[in-house]
């Protein structure tokens, strides 16, 4: 009865190891963005008016791909989610007011998108270096758009297919935590240190073993 169970125990323990790795592999992904990326704005309340993914056009009401989110932050001033270079600022006829940053994390090369800025607004210009948090515009309505809102896209190199290519940019919206949070990161004790004791981040924040990954630009 036991050797006939044997293969069953042997088909079940494989399909245990496959769902470890699937969950390691998107956990670090979800772990890594949460550690490194911060808020395209100087603020953390903020509310999203369309998630990324298929979705009805607002405009024209036919179902298409929507390959950022769109969001609308307290405070109007757009920032880099992360240290980088400036590949784009321009004026898009759909985009709008355009800032595009590069960034290379980890070995892995990243770009975000900032669209509809307000005329005007952007503060970089091509082969800029950026740090995180710094200033690259202001919130606006430029282009194909209805409202003053911020349109955050997050693309992620591809090496098979050698191109860039979109990815939902959840995740760094949902992480809830600003370049002035994050700035507080102490990389001596691996942890982060608020003033007065002050942990309302705490449950938000990277994980304890974070270490920031080297940057080159
Ligand atoms: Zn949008």
């Amino acid at each position: 009865m036991l050797i006939a169970l044997l293969p069953v125990a042997g088909v079940i323990f494989i399909v245990l190891i496959i769902l470890a790795i699937i969950a390691a592999l998107f956990g670090n992904e979800e772990t890594f963005y949460r550690s490194y990326f911060v808020l395209p704005f100087d603020t953390n309340t903020y509310t999203i008016t369309s998630p990324y993914g298929e979705r009805t056009d607002p405009i024209n009401n036919t179902t298409a791909f929507h390959s950022g989110i769109d969001v609308v932050p307290t405070s109007s001033n757009i920032v880099a989610v992360a240290d980088g270079t400036v590949v784009i600022s321009e004026v898009q006829e759909s985009g709008g007011e355009t800032v595009a940053i590069e960034h290379k994390v980890g070995g892995v090369m990243y770009r975000t998108f900032y669209h509809h800025l307000k005329e005007n607004s952007r503060t970089v210009k091509v082969g800029d270096t950026v740090k995180q948090g710094q200033q690259v515009g202001i919130m606006g309505s430029t282009g194909r758009s209805t409202g003053d809102h911020l349109h955050f896209s997050l693309q992620k190199y591809n090496v098979k297919n050698q191109k860039f290519e979109y990815t939902d940019p959840s995740i760094i919206i949902n992480n809830k935590v600003t370049s002035k949070e994050y700035s507080l990161f102490d990389y001596t004790d691996n942890k982060f240190s608020f003033p007065n004791n002050n942990d309302y981040m705490k449950d938000k924040l990277p994980t304890p073993d974070y270490k920031k990954p080297t940057i080159t630009p």
